[in-house]
């Protein structure tokens, strides 16, 4: 395996790690960011120095007082922070337009909800040129510049035409779409072609780079593709890249070892104690038309009314984070699942048991660990997820190994966990509910094995497994003995197994 090299690293994405306000002195606040992504790019960052880049999350001017914060925030960690500020357009259009209102109804195959505005896409093409203008006067020709997701995939065409030779890599969180859907997009040509300027492309499944692979060979002449496994070349014109498969993880240890803490373990204890003799069914989700929702919930009522063995033991708690609160349709989304909840409570609830605890709110961490640690069932049901890092985070905090995960086929994380999770197709409403009854009265046996496998793959391709695998494929000169990821399933293999059932 070829070392890294040392030359600095720029990330680049929409959102800095960190979120600006302006406090009640009108005096600027900072929070760091604290998710998976941070975490795993900090060492890398630290050891060979970088810069990461973009929007602080703030609608006020760039000023003198802003770039000392910045500054002060990672003075220690051997990186900086450098801002591209958004105009209120740019959060219209580029942001809510085309990258929440096109590319990602799109890319989630619901090309229905598209709104395919042309001034959209001019505004994206707009931004990812600001973008790349900030990176220009940032980086050097020997930086590596790795940019992530759907909002930025025209960085490194507007990088080229801004003169720069350095290299890229791009990593996408979302999933892909089939050819058919993506030829809905009246920008396809353009879009795949701005990918096509970046040196590495990757997905977060085999089946999201198979439809991308599919994509170029349909759109664009003279294609040709190389190699097999986990990462393959393309080559068009006199341009070489790269295309791979690269599963996005967790902090498993960190999850492991917050899960553990007295404070987490008695809340815990707690959220059982207020429920005696129920089973606890968890979803979290945050408030998206993609993570299949009420689909769920309709699955839930399925099955009350056809094992009515499960009324008053168990409880289904569904926390709903808010987002793109901007979007008519998350709003409708709120005011049906609201109506379902509702509806189902009415119907069900008895003296002392109440069926759906809805929690519409983001919570802090170790509450939320503390629900992944004693939930015995976590129901994810997404209709298209890139991965879904709540079903990885609820593995990695089940310290004593016997909760049961329900997962959508169409999770990227299910390409990893299928074998030990039970899936579920969440427009099976019937499927969903059997799968529900199923995880209720499962053998602790059985859990125990189940979920011992699913956190030892976890545990072993995390997130610092993720960095690794895409930078080393980034700078790799061969790719012969690329590692490959062993439990990790292509989805043909798990249709397959599916029909056998
Ligand atoms: N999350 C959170 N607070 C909550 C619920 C969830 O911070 O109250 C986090 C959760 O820990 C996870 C992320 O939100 O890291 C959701 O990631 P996922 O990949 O499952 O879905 P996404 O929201 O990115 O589509």
């Amino acid at each position: 395996m070829n070392k890294i090299p040392e030359n600095r690293l720029i990330i680049v994405s929409n959102r800095l790690p960190i979120v600006l306000t302006r406090g009640k002195k009108d005096q600027w606040q900072l929070k760091r960011g604290t998710g998976g992504l941070v975490t795993a790019l900090a060492p890398v960052l630290r050891d060979r120095g970088g810069i990461w880049i973009g929007w602080p999350g703030t609608a006020a001017k760039h000023d003198v007082e802003m770039d000392k914060l910045l500054a002060s925030a990672t003075k220690d960690s051997g990186y900086t922070l450098k801002p591209v500020m958004l105009t209120a357009e740019d959060r219209s259009k580029y942001y809510r337009g085309f990258s929440n209102e096109v590319l990602w109804p799109l890319f989630h195959d619901l090309q229905s909800y598209c709104n395919f505005r042309p001034d959209y896409l001019f505004a994206y093409q707009r931004v990812n040129k600001k973008f790349a203008q900030v990176i220009a006067q940032n980086s050097r020709t020997d930086d590596f510049i790795w940019v992530h997701d759907y909002h930025l995939m025209g960085v490194a065409k507007a990088l080229r035409d801004l003169g720069s030779n350095s290299r890229s890599g791009f990593f996408l969180h979302t999933p892909f779409p089939s050819l058919d859907i993506f030829l809905k997009l009246p920008w396809r040509f353009h879009i795949l072609r701005a990918l096509l300027e970046y040196d590495l492309i990757g997905f977060q499944t085999l089946r999201d780079r198979r439809n991308f692979v599919q994509c170029v060979r349909t759109l664009v002449k003279d294609t040709n593709i190389f190699g097999r496994g986990q990462v393959l070349t393309l080559r068009f014109g006199n341009r070489k890249l790269r295309v791979g498969a690269f599963p996005i993880s967790i902090d498993f240890n960190e999850f492991a070892k917050l899960a553990k803490e007295k404070e987490v373990a008695n809340r815990a204890w707690y959220i059982h104690e207020d429920l005696p003799h129920q089973k606890i069914i968890l979803g979290v989700d945050r408030l998206d038309y993609t993570k299949g929702i009420p689909e769920k919930l309709k699955a839930f009522r399925n099955a009350l009314s056809r094992f009515p063995n499960l009324q008053e033991k168990v409880v289904l708690i569904q926390v709903l984070v808010p987002s793109r609160r901007g979007i008519p349709k998350y709003r409708d989304l709120k005011t049906e699942i609201e109506r379902l909840v509702g509806e189902i409570n009415g119907q069900f609830t008895r003296s002392g048991w109440v069926p759906i605890h809805y929690i519409f709110r983001s919570l802090e961490r170790k509450e939320l660990l503390a629900y992944y640690r004693t939930a015995e069932i976590a129901l994810l049901t997404p209709l298209k997820d890139g991965m879904n890092l709540v079903a990885k985070e609820y593995c990695a905090s089940n310290l004593e190994e016997n909760g049961v995960l329900i997962l959508s086929e169409f999770a990227g994380a299910t390409a990893q966990l299928q074998k030990s999770a039970l899936l579920v197709n969440p427009h099976d409403i019937e499927g969903m509910a059997e799968a529900i009854y199923q995880a209720f009265r499962m053998p602790q046996e059985e859990r125990r094995s189940r979920m011992k496998k699913l956190r030892q793959s976890i545990r072993k391709y995390n997130i610092f497994w993720w960095v690794n695998c895409f930078l080393q494929a980034a700078i790799a000169k061969r790719l012969d003995n690329f590692p490959v990821l062993a439990d990790y399933v292509p989805i043909d293999e798990i249709t397959d197994k599916i029909e056998r059932v």
